[in-house]
């Protein structure tokens, strides 16, 4: 997957900004990256969006990335703990679904 990287200091992000909030003085260039990650935390979505109802209940998860300093908010297609090894299975609508390891 691909992610923003300061050219000048560690700060590491998703979305890329004009100027690195961190050091204010590098730009964000992109940066692959493994999709590869640990379970930081997560919630079961029991009642979702009408965009979403057809799949619920489903797990969102907030994953860190093993190769980068960023956390990442993906769908999960079965149950996790905290601290499960994950991997993306596919991008749906700009989504980031992923699966255990
Ligand atoms: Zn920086």
């Amino acid at each position: 997957m691909n992610i923003y990287k300061c050219n000048t200091c560690d700060y590491h992000s998703m979305s890329t900004k004009y100027i690195c909030p961190k050091c204010r003085k590098g730009k964000l260039g992109s940066l692959k990256v493994s999709p590869k990650g640990t379970v930081y935390s997560f919630t079961d979505i029991h009642i979702a969006p009408a965009e979403f109802a057809a799949i619920a209940p489903y797990t969102v998860a907030l994953i860190q990335l093993d190769d980068a300093n960023v956390k990442v908010t993906v769908r999960m297609n079965e149950p996790v703990e905290i601290g499960d090894k994950v991997d993306l299975d596919k991008v749906e609508n700009g989504a980031f679904l992923y699966k255990k390891e």
